[in-house]
């Protein structure tokens, strides 16, 4: 039953694929012609926008958190692949040898502020080492 999909109300003009698929309105950008899909998961609700919309700024339209997509209310965020993605985020943007534009230093603040609230280890960053770089140095050819 779709009408148990979190955020229900907010879809527009839902049309049945089959048994556990559906499409409509993706709720997330201005969608004339429905191009996001829902499907009913083993354990949760799989969505995707053609537009290429993404599942935070998705789940943010309907007015959900990412986790409520899952049908384990009390699933536990240690192991969630979204956090491996946060985590990936972290890393990357901790290794970075390139200035951050301004929305991808928010979009690490906000990884790696989730990645500490679920209590995860840091990833080690090494690859400073085998360049031979420190921070201070980076940013200084970088200015
Ligand atoms: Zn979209």
């Amino acid at each position: 039953m779709l009408a148990n999909f979190p955020g229900y109300d907010r879809l527009k003009k839902v049309k049945q694929l089959s048994d556990d698929q559906w499409v409509c309105c993706c709720p997330a950008h201005d969608d004339s012609s429905p191009s996001f899909y829902i499907r009913r998961g083993r354990d949760r609700w799989l969505v995707h926008c053609h537009a290429g919309c993404s599942y935070e700024a998705i789940c943010e339209a309907l007015g959900i958190k990412t986790h409520e997509m899952f049908f384990n209310k009390s699933y536990n965020a240690r192991s969630d692949f979204d956090l491996e993605l946060e985590r990936t985020i972290v890393f990357i943007h901790e290794n970075s040898i390139t200035k951050p534009s301004e929305s991808d230093y928010e979009r690490y603040v906000q990884a790696k502020l989730r990645v500490s609230r679920a209590g995860m280890d840091m990833p080690s960053s090494k690859s400073q080492k085998t360049l031979g770089l420190s921070k201070s140095s980076v940013s200084k050819n970088l200015d």
